[in-house]
């Protein structure tokens, strides 16, 4: 990123206000990309805190290249407990442009928050599956759309490699997709089947790229943004090797506006869901009990005695697989809800859980500005 091209195209003046959004975040330090100018308000105002779709709509476009800026959190939004996450629009204060640093002073509300992985503003979940290499497992595939429904977010199911199998076979699977409630679109990064339609849906928005390893997540970044790969690979040291972490999660510009996240490390997600929210994350169960309804109205669909969501659909024994999940989610939760619970869950290499004693928190030591200062200095040598 030459940031001397920011300080050309915007020539701000010095008390500017920037609106931006947080690009990844690295220890104290974030990367902001700058969209659009907030000092089309009045000379020296800020802009009112409304929803970024207001700020967007009140303010104008800005230049084709949008600049990056590395940014530090004001004292003031620490003192506040005010954390600033990946996907979070954000007001930037006087940005240094030759330094191509900023400080963020605001944080805008947002409109949804997902936790795993930790993304704010989140519009949409692209759920990739391979139709073969990986075989599709609908138990996996089952695990992924359940947790997708259960936050609430739009989802787009995705199957790829479609190279790779026959249009009977392509067929077969969407038809049976058709029957679990799910649209399923095929594309292939060989051929670039459904690329076009994808980037389509992409534009202009924040999406989440989720899906186990090896079903060409990769492959569909690099297709989508021909230059994520080459950046990714300029960049050595702290924050390549932050990249490889399993919690590390960054935006990645769409070329047509939008961003893309990637969610390393999202291979299998555990369940977090309790057992009486469950039914409500499958299309089926919920177009069953549209029609008809249980003699319980809190059945959980299991045992009960006149249950209309039991019978004879495909993904029942998923469901009961899911619930008995759900049913030892709420049992750990309520064993650490207790207050005087001192106890901390660990999962061991066997997968075996055990319990430890709870470590006091740290107590916070505020580094020197110095010690700021090199950390700053070392994070730039090693992107340079
Ligand atoms: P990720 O783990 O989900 O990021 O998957 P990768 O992008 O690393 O891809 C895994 C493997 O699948 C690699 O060998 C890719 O070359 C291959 N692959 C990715 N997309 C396609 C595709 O559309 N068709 C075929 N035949 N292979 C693909
Ligand atoms: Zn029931």
């Amino acid at each position: 990123m030459e940031t001397g091209d920011a300080a050309n195209l915007l020539a701000p003046s010095a008390t500017s206000d920037y609106l931006g959004w947080v690009l990844s975040v690295q220890a104290n330090y974030y990367w902001v990309q700058l969209d659009r100018r907030a000092d089309l308000f009045s000379a020296g105002s800020r802009p009112p805190l409304g929803t970024s779709q207001e700020l967007s709509a009140s303010l104008g476009p800005l230049a084709s290249q949008p600049p990056l800026l590395l940014c530090t959190r004001r004292a003031k939004l620490k003192k506040l407990g005010q954390r600033v996450s990946v996907g979070d629009r954000v007001l930037v204060e006087e940005p240094d442009w030759v330094g191509g640093r900023g400080a963020i002073a605001a944080v805008l509300p947002r409109r949804n928050f997902l936790e795993r992985p930790p993304i704010a503003n989140v519009d949409q979940v692209i759920l990739v599956f391979a139709l073969k290499e990986p075989d599709l497992d609908s138990q996996q595939l089952t695990r992924f759309l359940v947790q997708i429904e259960h936050s609430g977010l739009v989802l787009r199911l995705v199957l790829s490699k479609s190279d790779l199998v026959s249009l009977a076979e392509r067929q077969a699977w969407s038809d049976r997709l058709r029957q679990w409630g799910y649209m399923a679109h095929c594309l292939s990064t060989q051929t670039g089947e459904g690329i076009a339609t994808l980037l389509a849906e992409l534009q202009g928005y924040t999406s989440v790229l989720a899906g186990p390893s090896g079903v060409g997540k990769s492959s569909l970044i690099n297709t989508l943004i021909p230059t994520a790969g080459l950046r990714v690979g300029a960049v050595s040291g702290k924050l390549a090797r932050g990249r490889h972490t399993t919690r590390h999660v960054e935006l990645l510009p769409l070329p047509q506006g939008g961003f893309l996240a990637d969610t390393p490390g999202f291979n299998q997600p555990d369940l977090i869901c309790f057992p009486n929210e469950l039914a409500a994350c499958f299309p089926e169960i919920r177009q069953r009990l549209q029609t008809g309804a249980c003699q319980f109205t809190d059945c959980l669909h299991d045992e009960e005695p006149n249950c209309v969501v039991r019978g004879d659909w495909e993904r029942y024994e998923h469901y009961r697989v899911l619930l008995a999940e759900a049913i030892a989610y709420e049992a750990e939760f309520n064993q650490q809800a207790t207050p005087d619970a001192q106890l901390k869950r660990r999962t061991g290499q066997s997968g075996q859980a055990h319990y430890e004693p709870r470590l006091a928190p740290k107590k916070y030591r505020r580094p020197s500005r110095r010690a700021q200062q090199q950390a700053l200095d070392t994070l730039y040598q090693d992107l340079d």
